[in-house]
């Protein structure tokens, strides 16, 4: 893809997302994201000469996809595809239901004691 076409597709994302550049489904920015896997900001590792990968130089497109309907990070494409890869998309499917219709099944109510109160 040329370098013009992939900033189109980048600002295009970000106006569907009302111009956060954020996942759509963790809200992680691309700085968070690249955190998340052992990088700074700029790209490059965090702990480079402990690991020996100095010249391993994460790229902002290695992170967040800007090609769907709203951004998704790299962390969120990876969990996605191990739970299809494990078959659990059916429990994935149970727990979206879940998570929008039955809250309060989910989540105790602000004074239902913890779990490890009483231990
Ligand atoms: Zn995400």
């Amino acid at each position: 893809m040329s370098l013009d076409r992939t900033f189109q597709q980048y600002f295009a994302a970000l106006d569907r997302a009302g111009h956060g550049d954020r996942c759509f489904v963790c809200r992680r920015t691309p700085a968070e994201v690249k955190q998340f896997f052992g990088f700074r900001e700029d790209g490059t590792p965090i702990d480079a000469a402990r690991y020996g990968i100095e010249d391993v130089v994460l790229d902002r497109l290695d992170i967040m996809s800007y090609g769907g309907a709203r951004p998704v990070c790299a962390v969120c494409q990876l969990n996605l595809d191990a739970l299809l890869l494990s078959g659990d998309r059916d429990a994935l499917h149970e727990l979206l239901q879940e998570m929008e219709e039955q809250r309060d099944k989910l989540w105790p109510a602000d004074d239902a004691p913890a779990p490890d109160d009483g231990v």
